[in-house]
């Protein structure tokens, strides 16, 4: 596996392969990787010819009072997964480089980002837009891989795409989860052992809202109400609970089309994410 430290490495390797016909796969990542980076990796590995990974931790999508400093950070244990999942090249930037004077233009998202994460972390849809961006001149993939467990970020990332008509495909791939259920995560490491056991109630309150569809429930209200109900008994502070229509994650009055059930819990130490994204083909309601 080939580590790349610079921008202009970066783009002259890219050129090169795309000069001789190499379909590139990028998967961009903050590091400290677990089985959900890695479900990325191997599908990229699948549909691509050379697999790029970028692992850098942006402080221009985290707000002040964030976690940026203390975001877990291991560059060797990382390299030895990316190595094994079959990456080619890891990409791994300098802040300075990436962002080294002051922009002369900012890339704002306008759609999309006045719920879930984008109204409880203020503008960062902006730092990751214009992260993404980045990379993907840089790093200028066929195909880019991003997890479900954001889910909000790849509808922006899709609308992001859509807009500036960038050349690449954006792949949207399911979320990976511990045994119990708990979404995988960076911060997963940051919750005490009583708050890991807390945890599994994102998961468990998803597939019970789930169930509730399934048996006929079409009010949004409820399914929110049920979801409430079961976060409450963590110790965690509850940041969000929606039901939006998926990707515009607009408010819905009955459950129809594609939706997305989202939650967010702040523990002491980690801010915890997780949704389910389901169609009414898939849930038996009367439509
Ligand atoms: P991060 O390093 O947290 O910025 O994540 C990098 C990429 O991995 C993003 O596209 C995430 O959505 C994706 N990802 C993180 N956790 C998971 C997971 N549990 N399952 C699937 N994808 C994930």
């Amino acid at each position: 596996m080939k580590i790349v430290t610079t921008i202009k490495e970066m783009q002259t390797f890219s050129k090169q392969m795309l000069r001789s016909g190499k379909a590139i796969g990028f998967v961009p990542t903050m590091g400290y990787l677990h089985e959900g980076h890695m479900s990325l990796v191997e599908e990229a590995v699948k549909q691509n010819d050379c697999v790029i990974m970028s692992i850098f931790v942006n402080p221009l999508q985290f707000g002040p009072d964030e976690d940026f400093d203390r975001y877990p950070r291991d560059l060797k244990r990382d390299e030895e997964l990316a190595k094994q999942a079959g990456v080619d090249v890891l990409f791994y930037p300098d802040v300075k480089d990436m962002y080294p004077k002051e922009r002369t233009t900012r890339l704002t998202v306008q759609e999309r980002v006045d719920t879930l994460c984008g109204d409880s972390r203020p503008g960062h849809f902006d730092g990751v837009a214009t992260v993404v961006m980045k990379l993907l001149q840089i790093v200028l993939p066929d195909r880019a891989y991003f997890g479900m467990k954001d889910a909000q970020q790849v509808a922006v990332i899709k609308g992001l795409v859509e807009d500036y008509n960038v050349p690449v495909e954006v792949v949207p791939c399911p979320i990976i989860r511990e045994e119990d259920g708990l979404a995988k995560s960076s911060r997963n490491v940051y919750l005490t052992p009583t708050e890991r056991k807390e945890a599994i109630q994102l998961s468990r309150s998803l597939d019970v809202a789930t169930k509730a569809i399934e048996l006929g429930e079409t009010d949004p209200v409820i399914i929110k109400d049920l979801i409430f109900s079961l976060l409450k008994q963590t110790s965690g502070k509850i940041d969000y609970v929606e039901v939006l229509s998926y990707p515009d994650l607009g408010n819905i009055e009955v459950m129809k089309g594609k939706i997305i059930i989202a939650v967010a819990v702040q523990f002491s130490a980690a801010r915890l994410i997780d949704n389910k994204v389901t169609t009414s083909q898939e849930i038996a309601i009367g439509v």
